[in-house]
């Protein structure tokens, strides 16, 4: 269907390395239910378009889209075409690629509880595939709220589409699968009342992104890692999924959802269970479903009494946009409840009850209108025993290792280790290595959805969820949705728009002497004045050493006369610096920094620094901070010279290097 102009002209080859070897799948003709949506027109023709464009997409291939809608045939294309150049991540659109794509594309006007409605789908479906040659293949795809995902099934099944003697039949249902364990075994009864559970795909874009997928590659196609994969060796696992963004235009849905329905239950675990799974025997769907069924079914179900330690929830209030412009609180969005109790924000702490992970903490986080999207995760390693390093400055440098996977942005694989400072004593430092995809492979801006569709046309459930996963997912997260639907959270809302989230959210891996992995430390760096002109390699080192903590308002941040062993970086927020008497010596704000002193010179505090709003801060502690300095004696002349300026205390940088207290 695509001219042979057309496909040279696809100039983005998105999915070139993959279209390497790639079989055309089996013709069809993709049933689009909910056509008029949002999600058909933000994802679903774009990623076809996308397959299109790298040749991935049946040769007889057509669209029918469904929705309540007026639209005929042409004018819906119309829409499309619209939407398309809006929404479409291509760098170069091609415009005839695009004509001849949209020729197959084809509306039908009719609502899902109409059997009518049904009948004449059976009829286009069946001139459809007389006209494009489709060999009687159909997949139905429910875009749609998930209130009709039974109808429509049930509408399908009394036409007798559900099933073929010609082709095959495939249904692809929507996140979310459920709103919790028992509507989603309602549904799954639904469902597969008429349909086999092989014809069901359940879909999670989310495992159609490369970096998820890489995670199983990095897993089993590295023989390094496998033998460290387990309780011996890690010590703990982040899992974290930030977005930037508040709920915009989907508050109606999300108010009936929260972060728990939205993300952990679904692309959380998922991560997780690729992470924590055994190896399966092979690259086959069943065989890698069977391992994460077994990885979830091993997660500890919390007692009620137990989510108040192990899960913490928030919701956003009034902030700031990344461009400082205002930002709406959570409750003034539309079509949210202005005493709403839903969840923009969730910290979890699990526990896996097999032998592998037994005494190893999960942690995932999620939540809406903070300050960076970013999807990563992190294991930590045990640290080394430190008796080798006894009698020399190693012993109390020592640090655990960390292994770090960033799914997005940046895609990559970070390594954290220690190395010997050079010199001739034997001092340790953070140091890292990394990989970058984007330098080693060429990558695509695809949604993840391609992967998704290609597959399913091609039959391959791998990436898709089956029913007990659905189900076992949700039993782990029922806790927690009977608990905090019960009980109203009193503190909400508990965290500004555009912040780090709230302060529990970072006590919650603190009992274990754990924190979460600090976020984006090198930019809050480069606003710090004293570190101006230190030095891409400098900072990246600083930043590496920092730890992140929140105050609210009225928190003590610094005692006076406590002994200071700190710096403090404000990423958001002000304090105030408050002195013997009492008395407001100065307020600090974004970017500023206090404590410094302290890295200098052991001191009592002579002023308190008290939280004035919601604090997000870097702390610097000071051996880590010495760790750097010693190999940047330029940089510690200079500071030096900022403490006689600033603070009128005189310090000898080579006496403070050396003297007992940095090791
Ligand atoms: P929308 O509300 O934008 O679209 C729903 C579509 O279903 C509309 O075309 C609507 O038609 C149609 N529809 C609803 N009920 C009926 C009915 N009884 N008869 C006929 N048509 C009906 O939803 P989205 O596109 O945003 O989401 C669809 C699904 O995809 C949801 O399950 C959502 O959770 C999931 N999803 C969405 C994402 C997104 O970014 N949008 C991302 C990931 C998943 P009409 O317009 O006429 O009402």
């Amino acid at each position: 269907m695509m001219n042979n102009q057309s496909r040279e002209d696809a100039s983005q080859d998105f999915l070139a390395a993959m279209n390497m070897g790639a079989t055309s799948p089996d013709p069809c003709v993709m049933v689009v239910f909910g056509a008029s949506g949002d999600l058909t027109k933000r994802l679903l023709i774009p990623s076809l378009f996308n397959l299109y464009c790298d040749n991935l997409l049946p040769d007889s291939f057509a669209i029918l889209g469904m929705a309540m809608d007026d639209f005929t045939s042409e004018s819906f294309r119309l829409k499309m075409s619209a939407d398309l150049h809006k929404y479409s991540r291509r760098e170069h659109f091609d415009e005839i690629a695009w004509a001849d794509f949209c020729d197959s594309i084809h509306y039908l006007k009719g609502r899902f509880d109409d059997d009518d409605a049904f009948r004449q789908l059976k009829s286009f479906l069946q001139a459809l595939d007389g006209r494009y040659d489709t060999e009687g293949n159909a997949l139905f795809y429910m875009a749609t709220p998930p209130s009709v995902f039974g109808m429509i099934s049930t509408g399908l099944e009394g036409v007798g589409l559900n099933h073929s003697d010609d082709g095959w039949r495939r249904i692809i249902v929507e996140k979310p699968f459920g709103s919790d364990l028992a509507s989603a075994r309602k549904l799954n009864r639904e469902i597969l009342t008429y349909w086999r559970e092989d014809q069901v795909y359940r879909i999670d874009h989310y495992l159609g992104k490369e970096t998820v997928q890489n995670l199983l590659a990095f897993r089993f196609a590295n023989g390094m890692f496998e033998p460290l994969w387990n309780r011996t060796h890690i010590d703990h696992i982040q899992i974290t999924a930030t977005e930037q963004v508040g709920v915009e235009w989907r508050g109606g849905y999300y108010d009936q959802s929260g972060v728990i329905r939205d993300m952990v239950q679904n692309h959380l675990f998922q991560m997780m269970a690729y992470l924590c799974m055994e190896p399966p025997t092979s690259f086959e769907a069943e065989a890698i479903r069977n391992e994460k069924f077994k990885l979830l079914s091993a997660v500890r179900i919390m007692k009620h009494e137990e989510v108040r330690h192990m899960a913490v929830r928030g919701q956003y209030d009034e902030g700031v946009l990344p461009d400082g412009s205002p930002a709406k609180a959570y409750r003034d969005e539309h079509a949210v409840d202005a005493h709403s109790n839903t969840e923009t924000y969730a910290a979890v702490k699990l526990r896996i009850d097999n032998w592998r992970w037994h005494g190893v903490p999960i942690f995932l986080r999620s939540g809406k209108a903070l300050r960076t999207k970013s999807t990563e995760i992190v294991v930590q390693f045990r640290r080394a025993p430190e008796f080798t390093f006894r009698g020399t400055p190693a012993s109390g440098q020592l640090e655990a290792n960390q292994l770090i996977f960033r799914i997005q942005p940046n895609e990559g694989i970070e390594i954290r280790f220690l190395a010997k400072r050079p010199g001739p004593s034997m001092h340790m430092r953070k140091v890292n290595m990394n990989f970058e995809y984007d330098e080693a492979f060429i990558t695509h801006p695809g949604t993840g959805y391609e992967t998704m569709l290609y597959d399913c046309m091609h039959g391959d459930p791998s990436l898709f969820s089956r029913s007990d996963l659905v189900e076992t997912a949700w039993r782990i997260v029922q806790p927690i949705l009977d608990v905090w639907g019960a009980e109203k959270a009193r503190d909400f809302p508990n965290y500004p728009f555009g912040s780090w989230g709230p302060k529990a959210a970072f006590n919650l891996p603190a009992p274990d002497h754990r924190r979460w992995l600090a976020r984006t430390p090198q930019q809050a760096l480069e606003r710090v004045p004293m570190f101006e002109g230190s030095g891409k390699m400098m900072l990246h080192a600083f930043a590496m050493m920092l730890k992140p903590a929140v105050f609210n308002a009225g928190d003590e941040i610094a005692r006076l006369g406590d002994e200071g062993r700190e710096l403090f970086i404000i990423e958001m927020g002000s304090v105030d610096i408050i002195d013997q008497e009492g008395d407001v010596v100065t307020t600090l704000g974004d970017g500023q920094v206090f404590g410094e002193l302290s890295l200098l010179v052991t001191k009592k505090r002579r002023a308190s620094v008290r939280a004035v709003s919601y604090c997000a801060l870097y702390i610097m502690e000071k051996r880590d901070f010495c760790k750097v300095l010693m190999d940047r004696p330029q940089f510690a002349g200079r500071l030096m010279q900022t403490a006689r300026e600033r603070y009128n205390v005189i310090v000898d940088a080579q006496e403070w290097m050396a003297s007992d207290d940095l090791d």
